[in-house]
Formats: structure tokens, sequence, C-alpha cells
């Protein structure tokens, strides 16, 4: 049995919205990382959210993020099979994510070319354009979708140069990262390092990835 008042290290919206709440008490900003550039502090959070299939869970995230006192960068694919990013429903969604406070970039997939043919730059060059469409003003940055897999840091790492005239950042740089600032990832529902609850105060600055998909109100099975 678990004490009442005993913080829990779950996947519940719960157990999130406690540690956003604990960060901010033990003195971190927990922003986007738009904010981050912009106003760097001492003891500082970004907060990234990879949105691979469902945008409607995005939405669920960015109310707990704002009502936890924080902002958060919300990375929106073009290609995702769960969303579109161009129906109303989703630019809506969108709308009311930044409304909120948060900033939305890009979640950018590499290798189109194994299946399609073609340049992979090029294939970026046209996510950038219709991710571009939907938000209506120069993106500013990006994050790789499944970097392991498809391409990984060399590609972000070559884009950003190509796009240096408006993108600042791709969230895998190194000045993003351990040992320049701690990274912790909730990849494939698994906190490699424990829980991002546990680690509050231990680092002063950090990135911490999630993905919203693994976390629910009561059970899993809200999301799919
Ligand atoms: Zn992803």
């Amino acid at each position: 049995m678990q004490a009442a008042n005993e913080p829990r290290f779950d996947y519940s919206f719960e157990s999130y919205a406690d540690t956003l709440r604990a960060y901010r008490e033990a003195g971190y900003e927990v922003t986007s990382f738009d904010t981050y550039l912009r106003e760097p502090s001492a003891r500082h959070m970004i907060l990234r959210h990879d949105i691979d299939n469902s945008i409607e869970q995005a939405l669920r995230v960015a109310y707990i993020d704002a009502e936890a006192g924080c902002s958060s960068t919300f990375f929106l694919r073009v290609h995702a099979r769960g969303y579109n990013l161009l129906s109303l429903q989703s630019m809506q969604i969108l709308q009311e994510i930044e409304e909120l406070g948060h900033e939305v970039q890009l979640h950018l997939e590499g290798g189109l070319g194994e299946w399609l043919g073609g340049d992979n730059l090029q294939w970026a060059d046209r996510q950038r354009a219709a991710f571009e469409a939907a938000v209506g003003r120069p993106m500013r940055g990006f994050s790789s979708h499944e970097p392991a897999r498809m391409g990984g840091l060399e590609f972000a790492n070559q884009l950003l140069d190509r796009w240096s005239d408006s993108v600042d950042y791709h969230a895998y740089q190194e000045r993003f990262m351990t040992p320049q600032m701690k990274y912790l990832s909730d990849s494939s529902g698994r906190w490699r390092e424990g829980h991002f609850g546990l680690w509050v105060g231990k680092e002063p600055l950090m990135q911490v990835l999630t993905h919203p998909f693994w976390w629910f109100e009561k059970v899993p099975a809200e999301n799919y």
C-alpha cells in the first residue's frame, strides 16, 4: 500500500502534473525551447513533447503543462497517419496549444527517400513547407522522429546548416543533451534512467522529452 501523500512515479497524468509542480517548487523554470533560448535560467528544464500519432493527446498535455505554470514545445509531424496537420480540427488544436503559451515546431522524418525515392534533403524541405503552411509562420526549430532508425543526428545537423537562414535549433543538438544538459526521455514507454520525478534538484539544466501517447488519466487504453 502506498501512503496518500507519497509521490507516485508512474505514467498517470497525476504523477506527471505533480512532477512538474515539484520542479517549479524547487526553483526550476520549465519552458519551451524558445523561451529557454531567449531567457535561460540557472535552474531550467526544457519540456519537449514529440507527437507521433495523436494530436488530441497533445492538447490534453498542453492544458496540464499550462496549469502547472509551465510551457513546453510540441513537435508535430506532417506525415503521421494518426492526424492531418492541415485538417481544420488539427489547426484548431494547434491554435489552442499556442494560445496556452506553448511553442509548436516540426517533428521531422528522415529516410523518406528509402520508400519514396528522391533526395532526403528535398523531402525535408517539403516537410518544412507543409508545416509552415499549417502554422502560417517560419519554422524555428525541429526534432527528429525516430533518430536512431531514420538518419539521426548527422542528418539533423546537415539540415540545420541548410536552413541556417531562419532555423535556430534542433532538439538533439549537443547543447541540449547530456552532459551539457541532463537529457531524459520516456521513449518506448520506458525511462531508462528513472521517472523524471526522481531527478528534481539533481541537475540544474535538463531537457525532458515525453511522448504524450504513453500518459493517461486512468488507464492506458484511453489513448488507443
Ligand atoms: Zn517521434
